[in-house]
This record gives structure tokens, C-alpha cells and sequence, in this order.
């Protein structure tokens, strides 16, 4: 299962990376949207290709569509078949294309309208960590830190609340914070996730990245919890299909 994919970024089409994953073995993806375009691509994606989903939102890097018509247009996706949760949304202060008032007040909006369509939330948090678990306080429904970069304070505090924390390729690198203290993730709360065509894992980092390399970083966190593989691809993906309420049997 790949938790966090951008179909539509890929240099392959989303038919063929979906294949090849399948390929690979892994059977579902989560791909998320970024804006209410790709968001409606997405939402379009999951209705017709089996085991795609996909989650709409507004990357804080795209803030600048806030709208009340961009909100309406993501409740709208919402509704769609396939489509599972909110996001991506949050806050990036590495980067901070807009600022960061504009992002907050985007990522406060979609918290409250996950909370009406009592929907999952996708969130994106770059050195922002601690403002991000602010606003989230305002979230009733369960809540994936995708792409999760931090270290012991934030696992723990994220695991007090019960967060999910999706493992990206940038696990794998040396030096990961994350790496060092994945041991104290609560087994039922994480996820992997590939977050193509960014952030290739080990060994294939530098390269453009595609859903079937979740298996890269699904058999380095194994490695790192000294547990088999196939056990951590399965307790990862049933993860996914708990959060997501993915009708899938696994
Ligand atoms: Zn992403």
C-alpha cells in the first residue's frame, strides 16, 4: 500500500505506475491532491481505476486558492466515490510560499469541514510542527501526518493523540531523525508511504520516485523494528485501510 502518492505528477501514467505497483505488490494507492484541479483529477482517477483513492485538499504551497468557492468544490470531491479524506493541507514554513497567516487560515478551514463531513485529514507539516498540532487540536476525525520528519518530542506528542505518521523516503537517508526513533511509533499508527514523484528511497534515491518504491522504505522500517517485511507491508497497509476506511480485504 502506498499511503501518499501524486498520480498525476508521475512521469508515467497513473494506468502503468498503478500497474507496475501492483507488479511490485503493492495493491492500493492513496493518491492526494494538491489544489482543486488535481484534486478533481484525482477524484475522477479513483472512480474508474480499482484500488486507487485519493484524498482532495489544498497544499499550503497553493494557498492562494483559498476561496469559499475552493472550499465548496472540495466538499463537493468529497462526495465522490473513492475519494477518502481531506487533503493535502497544513502548513510549510520551509519553503513558506505564502504566508503563513494565509496558510493557517486555509488549513483551519479544511480541519472544520473534515469535521462536518466527518472525513480523515491528510495533513503536510514542514518546520512547523508545533503550530500544525495547534490547529489540529480543532480536528475531531482521525489524522495522518504524511511524509513525517520528526524526531522523539513529535512522535510522542503525535502518539498521545493518536496521529497516524506516514514514513516517506526520506526515512531512508542518513541522518533521519525519524529513523532513529521509529521504534517508539505505535505499530497501529503508521504507514508508508511514497509520496512519488518526490523523495525516492534507498537505493533508488535520486531518481524520479513511483508507488512501487514503498516497498524500499516498507523493508527498511522492517529492518529497523527487526520485523519481516511482509509482516510490516501488511500491519502498514491494514493501517491504511482502517484510516481511510478502504474496502479492502487484507
Ligand atoms: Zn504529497
Amino acid at each position: 500500500m502506498d499511503s501518499h502518492t501524486h498520480l498525476l505528477m508521475l512521469d508515467v501514467s497513473p494506468e502503468e505506475a498503478v500497474r507496475e505497483a501492483a507488479e511490485a505488490g503493492v495493491g492500493a494507492v492513496v493518491n492526494v491532491g494538491t489544489g482543486v484541479e488535481d484534486s478533481r483529477e484525482g477524484a475522477r482517477l479513483a472512480s474508474r481505476m480499482p484500488n486507487v483513492y485519493s484524498a482532495v485538499g489544498i497544499h499550503p504551497h497553493n494557498a492562494g486558492e483559498h476561496s469559499t468557492a475552493a472550499l465548496e468544490a472540495l466538499a463537493g470531491l468529497a462526495a465522490e466515490p473513492g475519494v477518502v479524506a481531506l487533503g493535502e493541507v497544513g502548513l510549510d514554513y520551509y519553503r513558506a510560499r505564502w504566508p503563513r497567516e494565509a496558510q493557517r487560515a486555509l488549513f483551519e478551514e479544511v480541519v472544520s469541514l473534515a469535521n462536518d463531513l466527518r472525513m480523515p485529514l491528510v495533513i503536510h507539516s514542514r518546520r512547523a510542527f508545533d503550530d500544525t498540532m495547534d490547529v489540529l487540536k480543532g480536528a475531531r476525525g482521525p489524522v495522518v501526518l504524511h511524509c513525517f520528519e520528526g524526531g522523539e518530542r513529535e512522535i510522542r506528542e503525535a502518539s498521545e493523540r493518536g496521529y497516524y505518521l506516514g514514513l516517506a523516503g526520506n526515512v531512508t537517508y542518513r541522518g533521519s531523525e525519524t529513523a532513529r526513533f521509529v521504534h517508539l511509533i505505535d505499530p497501529e499508527r503508521l504507514l508508508v508511504e511514497t509520496d512519488a514523484p518526490y523523495l525516492s528511497p534507498q537505493p533508488v534515491r535520486g531518481r524520479p520516485n513511483v508507488p512501487k518504491n514503498v516497498v524500499h522504505t516498507a523493508r527498511f522500517v522492517a529492518q529497523r523494528l527487526g520485523v519481516g517485511g511482509e509482516e510490516l507491508a501488511t500491519r502498514t497497509a491494514r493501517n491504511a485501510r482502517d484510516v481511510f476506511r478502504l474496502p479492502l480485504e487484507l
